[in-house]
């Protein structure tokens, strides 16, 4: 079976490994786009404090404990820098009634998922993240993790090109159904449509609409000069910002959610206002930091804010991962499981009905 998986971002390099390790013949073809969102992404990979509703939480939460197998398997093939690492994730907020409705929804949530851990109500967030303002409390999930996307997209597909996996770099179109690259064919028994934000624009020729649009994250990383971040958690203040460090003194501030943005590739004033307003409110011990960096990427957002994936039913050899949106890095290491499955003619371990690639083409 010879699969050609188009895109290398998070959910392209998952699905890929994950058929090598099936035994397929995979070639990924990657055009470098500017803006792939795997190479902006936070890294939260903590589906427990999260407020997403009961069909994203069901694939999520397996996502996380999927995890822990991937850092395994990518070992099995001499890969152990996949960046994952348990640091515990915490919701702050300094109304107590906010923190007592987050323990009680993080709890239930955690009580099934074993690998979330303990939660527990801290006074003082700061014990934990310094750098966050004295009047935040929070409540802390032990399981919490984070990853950073470019390193574990080139762990994977330092794993795949271990099984054999051919990276191609090239522009696709599926015009007349057959993967053209740079304008010649490349046979294949299967499609895997990885192309992230640009995947509606792919499929198109096949007369189906994904849906699928590009919604604009702006993201800034800060440097602490000699201050150890590494251990420090994720954290959640009670919005859609957030903060996480990563080790090297550095501590990252997300992020805007621009929806109809376009693939318009900028840091604007709003934007970077925006992040940075939210970050130095939680986090004042920022305030002097150096901002190293604000970077850019285009989170491939669907309608519902369910992922895509699938088989297109008039097209069942073109398997669709995608419309992760603002959850991919969590999500698409574990989809790449199932599409593997899926292409290789296995029952997925997870019903995907409710993410039918085609459920917008209809309208
Ligand atoms: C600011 C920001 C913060 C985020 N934070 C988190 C987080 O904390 N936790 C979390 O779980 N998720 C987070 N996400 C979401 C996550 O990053 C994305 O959902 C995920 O990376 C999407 O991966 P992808 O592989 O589908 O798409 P992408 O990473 O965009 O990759 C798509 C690939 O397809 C290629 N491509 C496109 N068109 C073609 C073509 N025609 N031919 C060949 N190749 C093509 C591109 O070059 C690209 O490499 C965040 C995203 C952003 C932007």
């Amino acid at each position: 079976m010879r699969v050609a998986v188009i895109g290398s971002g998070i959910a392209g390099a998952s699905a890929a490994h994950q058929l090598a390790r099936r035994g397929a013949e995979v070639v990924v073809v990657d055009a470098g786009r500017t803006g792939v969102a795997t190479a902006a992404g936070a890294g939260i990979v903590c589906p427990w404090t999260s407020r997403a509703g009961e069909e994203l939480y069901r694939i999520a939460s397996v996502a996380a404990v999927y995890y822990r197998t991937l850092v395994e398997e990518l070992a099995e093939d001499g890969v152990t820098d996949s960046s994952f690492e348990v640091v515990g994730g915490m919701v702050v907020s300094a109304d107590p009634a906010e923190l007592d409705e987050a323990y009680e929804r993080i709890s239930a949530r955690a009580s099934s998922s074993p690998v979330a851990g303990e939660v527990r109500r801290l006074d003082q967030a700061r014990e934990l993240f310094p750098a966050l303002a004295p009047e935040l409390g929070a409540v802390h999930v032990a399981g919490g993790g984070r990853v950073d996307g470019r390193r574990l997209r080139d762990a994977l597909l330092a794993a795949a090109a271990k099984r054999g996996v051919e990276l191609v770099s090239g522009e696709v179109s599926l015009n007349g159904g057959q993967v053209q690259v740079n304008g010649s064919v490349l046979v294949a028994d299967k499609i895997v449509v990885a192309a992230g934000a640009w995947s509606t624009e792919l499929v198109a020729p096949l007369g189906v609409s994904l849906g699928v649009t590009p919604q604009r994250g702006q993201i800034s990383h800060f440097e602490l000069p000699g201050v150890d971040t590494g251990p420090w958690p994720v954290v959640l203040p009670v919005s859609s910002h957030y903060l996480l460090a990563f080790p090297g003194s550095r501590v990252v501030a997300g992020a805007t959610r621009e929806t109809g943005s376009g693939f318009d590739y900028r840091v604007t004033a709003e934007g970077q206002r925006e992040v940075l307003e939210h970050a130095l409110s939680v986090a004042p011990g920022l305030a002097d930091a150096t901002l190293v960096e604000t970077r850019i990427g285009f989170r491939p957002a669907s309608e519902d804010g369910l992922p895509l994936l699938g088989a297109l039913t008039k097209h069942p050899d073109v398997l669709v991962a995608s419309g992760f949106g603002p959850s991919g890095l969590t999500l698409a290491p574990f989809s790449g499981t199932l599409i593997a499955d899926l292409a290789l003619g296995s029952t997925p371990s997870l019903d995907l009905a409710a993410y039918a690639p085609e459920r917008f083409s209809a309208r």
